[in-house]
């Protein structure tokens, strides 16, 4: 993973959590905000409507004070029937219900009159007092002048809750009794409930000393007690209104309270709203946008989080990337490759510095198009190139590979190896880019053109090669083999057939005979040494065969043979060889030959004493004078005539010679000296009794012959032996044998 890949990665997460922890001190101050905001139009609508509702209860007792004080004129100046009358008027002009009863009391606090009681009943039978109720004692002796309003009390005729609003009787100024105008707690309480009906709010109506007179909600749970005596109007004549948040003790509500005291009256009004209905739009509102912006937070998280991972993957990837491209450049460079990369539709063509440099360019120097490369072409290969290349563009080939020269910016040539492929092709299948690579091949080029030179050289050669030539490398596979060989092994002739054939399947094609030729000496006992060897065929003909390892370095790269038809040049030698050893006019061994074999046989006997041999000299008595009579042919002839009857004389194991001139010899082998005389004599006899037609006449000739015996003195004693012998064959008169005695000189 790259190190600055991490660390942007953190970077960015600390921004981001830095810009969500501002938002969401902001989103905080923004909802408080608004919620005090509400809470203060809240307490503004509490204590607008509280000032409203003390200007309405101001009215009501008003107008109670109003009633009363005309309710006791009225009292004071009628009689009971008129004032009942008129109590029944006063009540029906009030909601029903609100006045409970209208009551007149004695100085003395006995009820003279009650609603409640019928007219005919007496109210004085009932015996009832109020003198004990603070709504009475509190006109004595004149501490109440006007109208007083006493805490709830339970009605001792009517049973109901009242509040009674009592106002003293005088006349002439003097107490005559006290009017009580009991009001209903619950007709107040309702006259407050209609204002705020639900139950969440509440509207109270307190005797400034705290107790309840009035309430919107719950009102039989509070009459006859008093707020909790923390409440500053309880404490705080002074202040007209004021504000507390409280939760109430009659039902567990908090509630926003704005109170207010009743002018001139010994009243408080006090509303509350309840914190929960009034909070409760705003709460709402701050509470959803508070989820969805946790979910908008938390989302916008998870798509960080999404974008570092694609973040890390992609820097890791580029580095990979970046670090194969090195790796890539590194290998082209080393590699000493140029790299293009053709864009088929804008024509732009990007090459990498090695491709500049080897067309002498410096780097950014060549323009990156590919007219570029199609000028730097050599005009005699630039059409065998776009072949090539739109063979390979209309996907006729794999791959686009040529080999051509190139144009230096400084005009020198060089030879390159060019290949690419299609890497994008658009629906129609028009190729869109073409990347490859260029090689500098001018120093190979250089070595291939020579080396190709020196193959042809060779194959010529070995074409032109009087005979047959076989190389194998080293696995014994061919590697060259001539049309001679082909010919002579008898496998047809086409030497590329045999090209890379191993050695054994080479062998079993030529079949035995020739395959013996073939033979690989084995290097241990013949060493690295060439190998000769002629060998002759069923047919007759000699081949001389050589062997020569190919070695460098002590070790063997491969081998060859060559092999060549010496039949004619054997038929010559042994022409040659018996030309040497015959007498050319009558085809007997001539001296040397008979001179060699007559050492062999001296040798032999020189070995073998037991064994025998004679030599005879054979000379034509008065040749000369054939010659000179019938000519230097006729001569010739007898000599062949001559040389035919000692040829034929001779027994197959003896050996005949014409040593020169007239003079023949002749070696007898096995043969006792008599019996050698015998056939000599023989032989003479044959000689002198016949004749040979020359052409010029028919001529006899006769021979004188020499004897001597072949012994351990040797061949030139021997010759020279039977030569004296032959001389005293002529002394003695010619046509004769003679054998070498040891006297003859
Ligand atoms: P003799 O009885 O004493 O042997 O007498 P001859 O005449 O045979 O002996 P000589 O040595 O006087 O003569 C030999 C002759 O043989 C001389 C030479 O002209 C002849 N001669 C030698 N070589 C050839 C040959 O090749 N052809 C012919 N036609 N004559 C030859
Ligand atoms: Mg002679
Ligand atoms: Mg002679």
């Amino acid at each position: 993973m790259p190190r600055n890949a991490v660390w942007r990665a953190l970077a960015g997460w600390v921004a981001i959590l830095l810009c969500l922890g501002v938002y969401w001190f902001e989103l905080n101050q923004t909802h408080r905000s608004q919620l005090d905001q509400v809470e203060a139009n809240v307490r503004l609508r509490a204590e607008q409507t509280v000032h409203a509702l003390a200007l309405q209860v101001s009215t009501m007792v008003e107008k109670l004070d109003y009633l009363t004080l005309q309710l006791g004129q009225s009292w004071l100046a009628e009689g009971e029937r008129t004032f009942r009358r008129t109590v029944s008027v006063a009540q029906h002009a009030l909601p029903e219900g609100a006045v409970v009863q209208v009551a007149i009391a004695s100085e003395r606090g006995e009820v003279l009159f009650s609603s409640l009681v019928p007219e005919d009943a007496t109210v004085a039978a009932t015996k009832v007092s109020i003198a004990d109720r603070s709504h009475f004692a509190v006109h004595l002796n004149r501490a109440e002048s006007g109208l007083y309003i006493s805490h709830p009390v339970l009605g001792r005729i009517s049973g109901k809750w009242t509040v009674q609003f009592s106002r003293p009787l005088h006349r002439e100024g003097r107490l005559e009794g006290v009017i009580v105008v009991s009001v209903s707690a619950e007709h107040l309480s309702r006259a407050l409930r209609d204002i705020f009906p639900d139950p969440a709010d509440v509207a109270l109506l307190l005797r400034d000393d705290g107790a309840y007179l009035a309430r919107s909600h719950l009102l039989e749970d509070v009459l006859g007690k008093s707020v909790p005596a923390d409440r500053r109007f309880l404490h705080d004549h002074l202040v007209s209104h004021g504000f507390y948040d409280v939760v109430a003790p009659v039902d567990g509500v908090e509630r926003y309270y704005a109170w207010r005291r009743v002018q001139d009256r010994p009243l408080v009004v006090s509303l509350g709203l309840s914190k929960s209905a009034a909070m409760a739009t705003v709460r709402e509102s701050v509470r959803s946008s508070g989820l969805y912006n946790l979910v908008a937070t938390v989302a916008l998280l998870l798509a960080a989080l999404w974008i570092t991972r694609l973040y890390l993957l992609k820097s890791r990837q580029t580095a990979a990337l970046a670090q194969a491209g090195e790796r890539l450049e590194f290998a082209l460079e080393g590699g000493d490759l140029g790299t293009w990369d053709w864009n088929c539709v804008t024509g732009e063509n990007r090459c990498n510095t090695r491709w500049a440099r080897m067309l002498g360019y410096a780097p950014g120097e060549a323009a990156p198009d590919f007219a570029t490369w199609d000028a730097s072409i050599h005009p005699d290969d630039r059409k065998q190139v776009h072949e090539a290349l739109h063979a390979h563009l209309r996907a006729e080939t794999r791959q686009y590979q040529t080999t051509y020269r190139m144009l230096r910016r400084d005009g020198e040539t060089i030879w390159v190896l060019d290949r690419g492929r299609v890497v994008s092709r658009d629906e129609a299948g028009r190729p869109l880019r073409v990347a490859g690579t260029l090689l500098d091949i001018t120093e190979r080029h250089v070595v291939e053109a020579a080396l190709d030179a020196e193959r042809l050289r060779l194959t010529t050669l070995l074409q032109r090669f009087p005979g047959g030539v076989l190389m194998e490398d080293a696995a014994g596979r061919v590697t060259i083999v001539n049309r001679g060989m082909c010919e002579l092994l008898g496998i047809g002739d086409d030497p590329a057939a045999l090209q890379g054939l191993p050695h054994d399947a080479l062998c079993a094609r030529v079949g035995p005979q020739r395959a013996a030729w073939l033979n690989v000496p084995d290097a241990r006992s013949e060493g690295e040494r060439r190998r000769s060897v002629e060998l002759t065929d069923a047919d007759g003909r000699s081949f001389e065969i050589d062997w020569l390892p190919i070695m460098r370095d002590q070790r063997q790269l491969g081998r060859v043979w060559l092999v060549r038809d010496v039949s004619d040049r054997k038929q010559r030698e042994t022409a040659l060889a018996t030309l040497a050893s015959t007498d050319a006019l009558t085809a007997l061994p001539n001296r040397r030959s008979f001179m060699s074999s007559l050492e062999a046989a001296s040798s032999t006997l020189r070995s073998n004493p037991e064994r025998q041999g004679v030599l005879l000299m054979i000379d034509i008595d008065y040749f000369k004078r054939v010659n000179d009579t019938y000519g230097h042919a006729a001569g010739d002839k007898v000599l062949c005539h001559v040389a035919d009857l000692i040829r034929n004389g001779l027994r197959q194991q003896d050996a005949a010679a014409r040593l020169g001139g007239e003079e023949f010899s002749a070696l007898l082998l096995g043969v006792a000296p008599a019996d050698a005389r015998l056939l000599a004599d023989r032989l003479r006899v044959r000689i002198a009794e016949s004749s040979v037609d020359t052409g010029e006449g028919r001529v006899a000739v006769t021979v004188s012959i020499g004897l001597a015996a072949l012994d351990s003195a040797g061949a030139e004693v021997a010759l020279k032996r039977a030569d004296r012998a032959l001389y005293a064959a002529k002394a003695g008169g010619r046509n004769q044998v003679r054998v070498y005695t040891g006297e003859q000189p």
